[in-house]
Protein backbone atom coordinates (compact mmCIF):
# COMPACT_ATOMS: atom_id res chain seq x y z
CA UNK A 1 0.00 0.00 0.00
CA UNK A 2 1.11 3.35 -1.04
CA UNK A 3 0.64 6.13 2.16
CA UNK A 4 1.65 9.47 0.77
CA UNK A 5 2.16 11.87 3.72
CA UNK A 6 1.04 15.48 3.44
CA UNK A 7 3.49 17.31 4.71
CA UNK A 8 6.61 19.20 4.40
CA UNK A 9 7.94 19.44 7.73
CA UNK A 10 10.60 16.93 7.58
CA UNK A 11 10.65 16.80 11.65
CA UNK A 12 6.86 15.48 11.05
CA UNK A 13 8.20 13.10 8.22
CA UNK A 14 11.18 11.59 10.07
CA UNK A 15 8.84 11.17 13.37
CA UNK A 16 6.13 9.38 11.21
CA UNK A 17 8.13 7.68 8.79
CA UNK A 18 10.01 6.10 12.04
CA UNK A 19 6.31 4.90 13.84
CA UNK A 20 5.56 3.56 10.74
CA UNK A 21 8.34 1.24 11.14
CA UNK A 22 10.12 2.78 8.12
CA UNK A 23 13.97 3.53 7.78
CA UNK A 24 12.98 6.86 6.22
CA UNK A 25 15.05 8.48 3.35
CA UNK A 26 14.84 12.13 2.48
CA UNK A 27 13.64 12.47 -1.18
CA UNK A 28 14.07 8.44 -1.40
CA UNK A 29 10.72 6.28 -1.80
CA UNK A 30 11.17 3.39 0.27
CA UNK A 31 9.35 0.23 1.58
CA UNK A 32 8.72 -1.02 4.77
CA UNK A 33 9.14 -4.23 6.97
CA UNK A 34 5.66 -4.35 6.49
CA UNK A 35 3.37 -3.58 3.59
CA UNK A 36 3.25 0.15 4.06
CA UNK A 37 5.43 2.79 1.46
CA UNK A 38 5.87 6.04 2.95
CA UNK A 39 6.14 8.99 0.58
CA UNK A 40 6.65 12.23 1.89
CA UNK A 41 5.61 15.63 -0.16
CA UNK A 42 9.58 16.10 -1.18
CA UNK A 43 8.19 13.41 -4.12
CA UNK A 44 5.41 15.61 -5.34
CA UNK A 45 7.21 19.08 -5.26
CA UNK A 46 4.37 20.52 -7.46
CA UNK A 47 1.69 19.47 -4.96
CA UNK A 48 -0.83 22.53 -4.25
CA UNK A 49 0.05 24.53 -1.29
CA UNK A 50 -2.92 23.67 1.74
CA UNK A 51 -3.59 26.91 3.62
CA UNK A 52 -4.13 25.74 7.11
CA UNK A 53 -7.45 28.01 8.00
CA UNK A 54 -9.56 25.61 9.22
CA UNK A 55 -10.71 26.24 13.35
CA UNK A 56 -10.08 22.97 14.63
CA UNK A 57 -6.99 20.40 14.35
CA UNK A 58 -9.04 17.78 12.60
CA UNK A 59 -10.53 20.27 9.85
CA UNK A 60 -6.86 21.38 9.19
CA UNK A 61 -5.89 17.78 9.03
CA UNK A 62 -8.95 16.91 6.73
CA UNK A 63 -8.46 19.34 4.31
CA UNK A 64 -4.63 18.92 3.96
CA UNK A 65 -5.05 15.36 3.27
CA UNK A 66 -8.39 15.87 1.13
CA UNK A 67 -6.37 18.12 -1.47
CA UNK A 68 -3.43 16.01 -2.03
CA UNK A 69 -4.78 12.74 -2.00
CA UNK A 70 -7.07 14.26 -4.48
CA UNK A 71 -3.71 15.62 -6.13
CA UNK A 72 -1.78 12.37 -6.06
CA UNK A 73 -4.64 9.37 -6.54
CA UNK A 74 -3.16 8.04 -3.09
CA UNK A 75 -4.28 7.66 0.31
CA UNK A 76 -2.99 10.34 2.26
CA UNK A 77 -2.24 10.59 5.59
CA UNK A 78 -2.33 14.12 7.26
CA UNK A 79 -1.78 15.95 10.73
CA UNK A 80 -2.14 19.20 12.15
CA UNK A 81 -1.30 19.68 15.74
CA UNK A 82 -0.89 21.97 18.61
CA UNK A 83 0.23 23.30 21.56
CA UNK A 84 -2.39 24.52 24.62
CA UNK A 85 -0.88 26.61 27.59
CA UNK A 86 -3.51 26.90 30.47
CA UNK A 87 -2.56 29.77 31.39
CA UNK A 88 -2.98 31.60 28.05
CA UNK A 89 -6.70 29.79 27.92
CA UNK A 90 -5.49 26.92 25.04
CA UNK A 91 -3.32 29.78 22.98
CA UNK A 92 -1.38 29.49 20.65
CA UNK A 93 -3.63 26.36 20.34
CA UNK A 94 -4.62 25.74 16.62
CA UNK A 95 -2.52 28.90 15.62
CA UNK A 96 0.69 27.76 17.00
CA UNK A 97 2.40 27.76 13.97
CA UNK A 98 1.35 31.18 12.85
CA UNK A 99 0.83 32.94 16.50
CA UNK A 100 4.64 35.00 16.27
CA UNK A 101 4.03 35.65 12.44
CA UNK A 102 3.82 32.78 9.46
CA UNK A 103 7.96 33.34 8.79
CA UNK A 104 8.97 32.56 12.16
CA UNK A 105 11.42 29.83 12.87
CA UNK A 106 11.03 27.60 15.33
CA UNK A 107 13.36 29.23 17.71
CA UNK A 108 11.52 32.74 17.63
CA UNK A 109 7.77 31.09 18.55
CA UNK A 110 9.56 29.41 21.89
CA UNK A 111 11.35 32.34 23.06
CA UNK A 112 7.88 34.16 21.96
CA UNK A 113 5.78 31.36 24.36
CA UNK A 114 8.87 31.85 27.14
CA UNK A 115 8.30 35.64 27.05
CA UNK A 116 4.39 35.60 27.47
CA UNK A 117 4.82 33.34 30.19
CA UNK A 118 7.60 35.33 32.09
CA UNK A 119 6.35 35.38 36.02
CA UNK A 120 3.55 32.72 35.28
CA UNK A 121 3.75 29.52 37.86
CA UNK A 122 0.96 27.44 36.16
CA UNK A 123 2.82 25.79 33.36
CA UNK A 124 0.27 23.19 32.47
CA UNK A 125 -0.34 22.71 28.89
CA UNK A 126 -0.83 20.05 26.40
CA UNK A 127 0.50 18.71 22.62
CA UNK A 128 -2.98 18.15 20.57
CA UNK A 129 -2.53 15.95 17.32
CA UNK A 130 -5.09 15.52 14.71
CA UNK A 131 -4.47 12.57 12.24
CA UNK A 132 -6.71 12.46 8.90
CA UNK A 133 -6.31 9.66 6.72
CA UNK A 134 -8.15 10.31 3.14
CA UNK A 135 -8.43 7.96 0.45
CA UNK A 136 -9.60 9.70 -3.07
CA UNK A 137 -12.59 7.09 -2.84
CA UNK A 138 -13.50 7.13 0.60
CA UNK A 139 -15.16 9.32 3.68
CA UNK A 140 -12.16 10.90 5.53
CA UNK A 141 -11.47 9.45 9.16
CA UNK A 142 -9.90 11.76 11.56
CA UNK A 143 -8.10 10.77 14.78
CA UNK A 144 -6.96 12.77 18.31
CA UNK A 145 -4.08 12.45 20.09
CA UNK A 146 -3.65 13.95 23.42
CA UNK A 147 0.05 14.40 25.65
CA UNK A 148 -0.16 16.52 28.61
CA UNK A 149 2.93 18.56 30.47
CA UNK A 150 4.45 21.37 30.95
CA UNK A 151 6.52 23.93 29.86
CA UNK A 152 9.75 24.80 30.86
CA UNK A 153 12.09 28.06 32.01
CA UNK A 154 14.66 27.82 29.69
CA UNK A 155 15.02 25.93 26.27
CA UNK A 156 17.09 22.60 26.75
CA UNK A 157 17.77 19.44 24.20
CA UNK A 158 18.59 19.10 20.32
CA UNK A 159 15.96 17.13 19.25
CA UNK A 160 12.96 17.33 17.69
CA UNK A 161 11.32 20.18 16.56
CA UNK A 162 9.06 23.10 17.29
CA UNK A 163 8.03 23.44 20.83
CA UNK A 164 10.14 20.07 21.92
CA UNK A 165 12.99 22.05 23.57
CA UNK A 166 10.75 23.78 26.50
CA UNK A 167 8.33 20.96 26.53
CA UNK A 168 8.13 18.55 29.45
CA UNK A 169 5.59 15.72 28.99
CA UNK A 170 3.70 13.88 32.06
CA UNK A 171 6.13 11.06 34.40
CA UNK A 172 9.36 13.00 32.57
CA UNK A 173 12.01 15.05 34.29
CA UNK A 174 13.38 15.94 30.91
CA UNK A 175 11.82 17.96 27.29
CA UNK A 176 11.05 16.25 24.82
CA UNK A 177 14.31 17.54 23.02
CA UNK A 178 16.01 16.18 25.33
CA UNK A 179 14.53 12.47 25.43
CA UNK A 180 14.89 11.92 22.14
CA UNK A 181 12.92 10.69 19.51
CA UNK A 182 13.11 7.07 20.51
CA UNK A 183 11.05 8.19 23.51
CA UNK A 184 8.79 10.76 22.00
CA UNK A 185 7.71 8.45 19.43
CA UNK A 186 6.24 6.39 22.02
CA UNK A 187 4.07 8.89 24.05
CA UNK A 188 4.20 12.22 22.30
CA UNK A 189 0.46 13.72 20.84
CA UNK A 190 1.37 12.44 17.02
CA UNK A 191 1.97 8.79 18.52
CA UNK A 192 -0.75 8.33 20.57
CA UNK A 193 -3.31 9.51 17.10
CA UNK A 194 -1.19 7.66 14.96
CA UNK A 195 -1.69 4.54 16.99
CA UNK A 196 -5.25 5.07 16.59
CA UNK A 197 -4.83 5.81 12.93
CA UNK A 198 -2.85 2.57 11.88
CA UNK A 199 -5.94 0.98 12.90
CA UNK A 200 -7.82 2.77 10.34
CA UNK A 201 -5.57 1.43 8.15
CA UNK A 202 -5.89 -2.11 8.37
P1 LIG B 1 1.35 22.20 12.43
O1 LIG B 1 0.70 20.91 12.76
O2 LIG B 1 2.48 22.03 11.47
O3 LIG B 1 0.39 23.26 12.03
O4 LIG B 1 2.06 22.64 13.79
C1 LIG B 1 1.73 23.80 14.47
C2 LIG B 1 2.86 24.25 15.38
O5 LIG B 1 2.96 23.38 16.50
C3 LIG B 1 4.21 24.33 14.72
O6 LIG B 1 4.83 25.52 15.12
C4 LIG B 1 4.96 23.17 15.24
O7 LIG B 1 6.30 23.47 15.39
C5 LIG B 1 4.28 22.93 16.57
N1 LIG B 1 4.26 21.49 16.81
C6 LIG B 1 3.45 20.57 16.27
N2 LIG B 1 3.80 19.34 16.69
C7 LIG B 1 4.86 19.51 17.50
C8 LIG B 1 5.70 18.60 18.21
O8 LIG B 1 5.56 17.38 18.19
N3 LIG B 1 6.68 19.16 18.92
C9 LIG B 1 6.90 20.49 18.99
N4 LIG B 1 6.18 21.37 18.32
C10 LIG B 1 5.16 20.87 17.58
Amino acid sequence: MRLVLATHNQGKVRELAEMLGNSYQPSAINTDNHYIEVISLKSYPDAPEVVEDGATYAENAIKKASVIAEYTGHLTLADDAGLEVNALDGAPGVNSKRWVGEDATDAQRVESLLKVLEGVTDRRARFIAAIAVVHPDTVPEVVIGVCEGRITYVPAGQSGFGYDPIFVPDGYEQTFAELGEKIKNRISHRANALQQALTLLQ
